[in-house]
């Protein structure tokens, strides 16, 4: 038996609004899948996801895929961490894989305001991979700060903070199948 969340049942949060259903999100997916598939065959291929938002993403991804890769996974610490100062971007686990000579992609929950992902791309173009490209589920042009290249994208979003399928608010809601605007007010 398939183990649903009803969203409605399990989440009467008044501070969530669906943007994006489950269905529209694994049609994405496949989509995304496909296209992988096809521009990466025959090349031998490491998909990197960024944890921890990515993880939903890149299971399902990856599982629409019909070509062979590896799999591996690096977390940064973000610019807005209280832990660090402001504006350091700094790698909190690293990749176990070699990518040198390898195509890699790397696979997002969201790119905003794209300082994190700029940091990992130049930190992983170091390597020397074969080449380097991006997919990410939610894009949010309006709050880019840094120009960051983005091959493959789910969905563009405006001005909005959003949770579910790995994104989160203080580590919640991270398990939601769908991707609702999220009132932090
Ligand atoms: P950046 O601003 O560097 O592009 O994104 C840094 C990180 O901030 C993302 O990987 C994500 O974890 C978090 N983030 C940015 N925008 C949102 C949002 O709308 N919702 C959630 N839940 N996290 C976000």
């Amino acid at each position: 038996m398939v183990n649903e969340i009803n969203p409605k049942k399990s989440y009467k949060d008044d501070q969530l609004k669906i943007i994006i259903t489950q269905e529209e999100i694994e049609a994405k997916v496949l989509e995304l899948g496909r296209r992988i598939s096809e521009e990466y065959a025959g090349k031998e291929l490491i998909l990197v996801g960024v944890l921890r938002g990515s993880t939903y993403f890149i299971v399902d991804l990856s599982r629409k895929m019909h070509i062979p890769f590896a799999l591996d996974f690096i977390s940064i610490s973000h610019y807005n961490d209280t832990s660090g100062p402001a504006g350091v971007v700094r790698i909190t686990k690293d990749l176990e894989l070699s990518i040198t000579d390898k195509h890699v992609l790397i696979v997002e929950d969201i790119v905003d305001t794209g300082l994190s992902l700029g940091y990992l791309i130049r930190n992983l173009k170091t390597r020397n991979p074969a080449s380097l490209k991006v997919c990410t589920m939610v894009n949010v042009e309006a709050r880019r700060i840094v120009g960051v290249p983005v091959e493959y994208k789910g969905f563009d979003l405006p001005n909005i903070y959003v949770v579910g399928y790995g994104l989160d608010y203080k580590e919640r809601y991270r398990n939601l199948q769908f991707i609702a605007e999220f009132d932090r007010s």
